[in-house]
């Protein structure tokens, strides 16, 4: 079983490490402290082969159902608000951020750097769902 650190991990399946962190903290990749580190730095225990295929298919399937993040114009420039809730009757979306906007477009295929700082924040801070789908075992 191959450990590496955090930093190896990221260069080795080609994501950011920011990422191999938050594929940690969801259980998605293993991980334990170094013993042998003062630190108590973290090896990720490296999975196997073909993880990096089936978690691309994953992502963009993840993609796909992301419904919680929508364009405020129709021009889809700027950044993807959060919406908690996409009532039928609510005639204005309500986004986290309180940005102002007549009507809501499909943000489906966004990048996460597209995402409003503000909505994300307080998404996060609620304790919200940022997915709609579960991360699956
Ligand atoms: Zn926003």
């Amino acid at each position: 079983m191959e450990k590496l650190s955090i930093q190896d991990a990221s260069r080795r399946l080609n994501i950011s490490q920011r990422d191999v962190r938050e594929y940690v903290r969801t259980g998605e990749l293993k991980a334990e402290r170094d013993p042998n580190s003062e630190h108590g730095r973290w090896l990720v225990i490296m999975p196997e082969d073909g993880w990096e295929d089936k978690f691309k298919a994953y992502l963009d399937k993840l993609d796909a159902s992301i419904t919680r993040w929508w364009w405020a114009n129709e021009a889809k420039t700027g950044y993807v608000h959060y919406l908690e809730a996409t009532g039928i009757e609510n005639v204005e979306p309500d986004y986290l951020c309180g940005q102002p906007s007549n009507n809501l477009w499909s943000a489906a295929g966004h990048t996460q750097d597209q995402r409003c700082l503000e909505c994300l924040m307080k998404a996060t801070e609620q304790g919200l769902n940022l997915f709609e789908e579960e991360l699956p075992n």
